[in-house]
């Protein structure tokens, strides 16, 4: 195999094989950017490497014929001691994975070649010694493993209260001295000397930073595939950090906040790699750069442009001039908020770059949910305490914490947090994810802070400057005297990077109001919204129904463009006052008994049906018959137990206890339940069919499908069937009978079921327990986590439908149930109706429709038109 390719070689397509990084590198290269000269080792070898333990054979020698190019173009040699050549060693994994991997600089420095690079810079002892801390620094920490607070410590020690920009060359010597203490110290070793055997450990370094667990966790949270691995790119050097007329910066070709197009981005004079985002001095806007290096300046423009035609999409871009000269260090189609990312779909079809089609699929469904989260109340009083930058939209309300650790404690407690750090780093990551919202007091939209909070979805405000963070006192004060403690209410808003004292009232979004209806399109965002929803819509092939229960639910759901409703459940028309009725039904001694209680339950059952009709105004309405186990309907068996003992109980209570404790199961959920309870109770499903019937007689355009759960043999379905056909014909009203698929042995059986059933629906929540054997309440909180952490599964199987088992049961009784019956509907009920995987599935596997809750419903629209182009 081949393992390594020349930046000319590559192209953006072999993202798999070099890394997202390494592959627009290349890109970059052959558009005739300016690019450092580099090479990239593959994920293959990287995948080799962390499954074996070590590189591949024939790696070591094809790294050195590469070097040996490399060194050729440059005219110098790695760390050769009076004109050294550099390297920088970088990670980058086919998904961005910002900061959570590791890249050292200045490779090839050591105690001699630092006296050639200060010659070959004319002089420039400061910058000389500054670069080889920066080595020692960033090898010490990433490839050997040492505490990087020693070395931040040091140098904190020795600057004081000046910049880092301030220490003189005799300083950064003096540093350099005792950040190798650090290293012998803490190794027992030297520094390693040999600039190929620092390049040589900093490449398995950036191998193993994939296993680190800031990494795992990330991928997890972002559902990256553990097992990808990372390539490593080896590029010349180039110096930000040479003096005041060198500098490095970060840039976006458009806002990634609200997708405007402009020049966004941070620059910093005299600094190296990750001093713009780390925050170690405040960055200029990138604007200001005009005035600083205006032939600079307008090369990046001109990039800028070059790379969003090419690319066609917002792209982020890191970049560093030395001594007048822009080098391109680092494109990619960059990470933006849910808004932008419809504003900058539909500007890009505007621009004729992009079809309406890709404007769709370069949305997802995950990000119009985020845009359909409240915002905070305009009208409300609210104490404003600081204003800062608005890096990641949404409002967010919780108590205050200074550390990752206390984040994750109090979210653990069930509280809402925001996590409040002066910047945050790649270890605070847990912390974020824990948090509701993120705070910081510095660093700009191009913060590690606001690039992991956009790619979240969560909501942050950053570069509140005027907040002094006193993370050790756990608090921060505001102007004016304001204190914030651990646990004090703020609220932030992601959109205006407000920050308020207190709990904020929020309000629906400006998307959930234009899907209310209550607005026409006028600001972008929505109308951005409505352009990519009408093009979803006309696309799809999935039908979009609700679940619900209410007349209000329907046609809420209706409003947000649900066809039908796949599922309705009764059982929550049970509760309430009619638990009295249930009570009776149970407790009937007699025939006559149960059908009084029966007669009771009828009209209204029927009222009910009667409002959900009327509010799905001729669209198809699937009515589930009842399916939980009759005692979730009783009282609690040990409440009635004390009564009982105490004597406190009346004759009544005595006979709940006994009938308690008649019904009362080891395992419900597979106990009597569903069609079996209509089997067992005579008149109980009976009832409910008339009251479905009587209640579409009065509808006019009333098309009830009436849905049998928990089906497992056809014979269940046919006896049903046969009393429920008969009591629509005596009503004189049409409407299919179906039932679910939640039993494994129903969807095996599918070609027997479907003789009996006119519609299917996969309730993929109970087939999802059955099919794995776990109940939904028992194991998430028991053992998901440990599951999540051993990769028996990427996402809980509740979440996202499991294709490889869940689904294969799907597929079967599909084409199973079509064969027998080639006009068979097919839908899906469970939860999974909303998750915009799931929803590719069902478009795949060939279902008719998703049924989902009704504020999915816009989504599970989205994904469908997704899924069909
Ligand atoms: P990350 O993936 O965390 O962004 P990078 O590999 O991009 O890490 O590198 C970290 C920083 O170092 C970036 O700011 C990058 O631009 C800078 N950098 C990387 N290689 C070079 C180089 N050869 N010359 C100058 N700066 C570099
Ligand atoms: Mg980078
Ligand atoms: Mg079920």
């Amino acid at each position: 195999a081949k393992y390594v390719y020349d930046f000319t070689e590559g192209n953006r397509n072999l993202k798999d094989l070099l890394g997202g990084k390494g592959a627009n590198l290349a890109e970059m290269t052959n558009l005739g950017l300016p690019v450092p000269h580099g090479f990239t080792i593959t994920t293959e070898a990287c995948r080799h490497y962390l499954a074996e333990g070590s590189v591949p054979s024939g790696l070591d020698q094809e790294v050195a014929e590469h070097l040996e190019a490399l060194e050729a173009k440059m005219g110098r040699k790695l760390g050769q001691a009076d004109d050294p050549l550099l390297v920088s060693v970088r990670s980058g994994a086919k998904f961005s994975m910002p900061g959570m991997m590791e890249t050292v600089l200045n490779i090839g420095l050591n105690d001699e070649s630092v006296h050639g690079l200060a010659k070959q810079s004319g002089g420039n002892d400061r910058f000389a010694w500054d670069s080889y801390r920066r080595l020692i620094q960033m090898f010490g920490k990433t490839v050997l493993g040492i505490d990087g607070d020693l070395f931040e410590r040091a140098l904190d020690d020795l600057k004081g209260r000046r910049h880092d920009t301030d220490l003189d060359s005799g300083e950064l010597q003096q540093l350099v001295e005792t950040y190798k203490g650090i290293v012998r110290d803490q190794t027992g070793k030297d520094f390693p000397a040999d600039p190929r055997e620092q390049m040589r450990l900093a490449v398995m370094a950036v191998f193993d930073s994939w296993n680190a667990p800031r990494a795992i966790l990330y991928r997890r949270q972002e559902r990256i595939p553990a097992d990808l691995g990372t390539a490593v790119n080896i590029m010349a050097m180039v110096f930000g950090n040479y003096g005041n007329d060198s500098g490095t910066g970060v840039a976006f070709t458009r806002d990634p906040g609200s997708g405007q197009q402009g020049i966004y981005g941070d620059y910093l004079q005299n600094a190296q790699g990750e001093d713009v985002v780390a925050g170690i001095r405040n960055t200029i806007p990138l604007q200001d750069l005009e005035h600083l290096d205006k032939p600079s300046y307008d090369q990046l423009v001109d990039i800028m442009e070059t790379l969003e035609n090419h690319y066609r999409d917002l792209c982020d871009i890191e970049f560093t001039i030395e001594r007048g000269k822009l080098w391109m260090l680092q494109t990619r189609v960059g990470k933006r908020t849910a808004a932008a990312a419809f504003c900058i779909a539909t500007q890009l079809v505007d621009q004729g770059l992009i079809t309406m089609d890709e404007a769709v699929t370069r949305v997802t469904g995950d990000q119009l949910a985020q845009l359909m989260f409240p915002r905070f109340d305009g009208g409300a009083d609210k104490k404003k305490i600081a204003k800062g930058m608005n890096a990641s939209p949404g409002a967010a309300v919780g108590k205050a914490v200074f550390s990752s650790e206390r984040a994750v404690e109090l979210a653990g407690q069930g509280e809402d947090v925001i996590l409040v750090r002066r910047e945050t780093n790649p270890d605070d990551l847990a912390g974020m994810i824990a948090a509701r919202g993120i705070l910081t007091s510095r660093g700009g939209k191009t913060s590690h802070a606001a690039v992991v909070a956009r790619g979240m979805g969560k909501t942050c405000v950053c570069g509140a400057e005027d907040l002094d963070v006193q993370t050790a006192e756990r608090r921060f004060t505001a102007p004016g005297g304001v204190v914030v403690s651990e646990g004090d209410v703020i609220s932030i808003d992601g959109t205006s990077g407000e920050v308020y004292l207190g709990e904020v009232p929020v309000v629906d979004s400006a998307v959930v109001e234009y899907f209310e209806g209550a607005t026409e399109p006028q600001d972008d965002l929505v109308k951005a919204v409505d352009r990519i929803m009408r093009h979803a819509d006309a696309k799809r092939r999935l039908g979009v129904r609700a679940n619900a229960d209410t007349p209000e639910d329907a046609a809420r759901a209706r409003r947000f463009g649900a066809q039908g409703i796949g599922l309705c459940r009764t059982e929550h028309m049970f509760l309430g006052e009619r638990r009295q009725l249930v009570e009776d039904l149970v407790l009937a001694s007699s025939d006559e008994e149960r059908q009084a209680a029966l007669d009771a339950l009828e009209p209204l059952q029927k009222s009910d049906f009667i409002g959900i009709f009327q509010a799905m105004q001729g669209a198809p309405v699937t009515i589930r018959l009842i399916d939980p186990p009759l005692h979730e309907f009783l009282p609690d068996i040990v409440d009635l137990s004390v009564k009982v003992a105490t004597g406190a109980a009346t004759d009544k209570d005595r006979k709940l206890l006994t009938a308690v404790k008649r019904l009362h199961e080891q395992n419900p959920m597979l106990g009597l339940r569903g069609v079996r309870l209509g089997l067992i109770i005579p008149g109980l499903f009976a009832m409910q069919v008339r009251a479905i019937a009587q209640a579409a007689a009065e509808v006019p355009g009333a098309r009830p499908e009436i849905m049998i759960p928990l089906v497992a043999a056809v014979q269940e379905l046919e006896s049903v069937r046969e009393e429920a056909v008969k009591i629509l014909a005596d009503a004189g009203v049409d409407a299919l009978i179906g039932t679910m698929i939640e039993v494994p042995r129903a969807a095996l059986t599918a070609a027997q079921i479907a003789e009996a059933a006119e519609f299917f629906s996969f309730g993929t929540n109970d087939l999802t327990q059955m099919a794995w054997g776990f109940s939904r309440d028992d194991v998430e909180a028991a053992f998901f986590s440990r599951y999540l952490d051993l990769g028996i599964f990427g996402v809980s199987p509740f979440e996202t439908l499991d294709r490889e088992g869940v689904g294969r049961l799907m597929e079967i009784a599909v084409r199973e149930g079509r064969q027998a019956r080639p006009d068979l509907h097919l839908g899906i009920c469970g939860e999974h109706g909303g998750d915009p995987d799931s929803v590719h599935f069902c478009h795949d596997v060939g279902l008719d429709y998703v049924s989902c809750s009704p504020f999915r419903i816009p989504v599970a629209r989205l994904e469908a038109g997704r899924a069909a182009l």
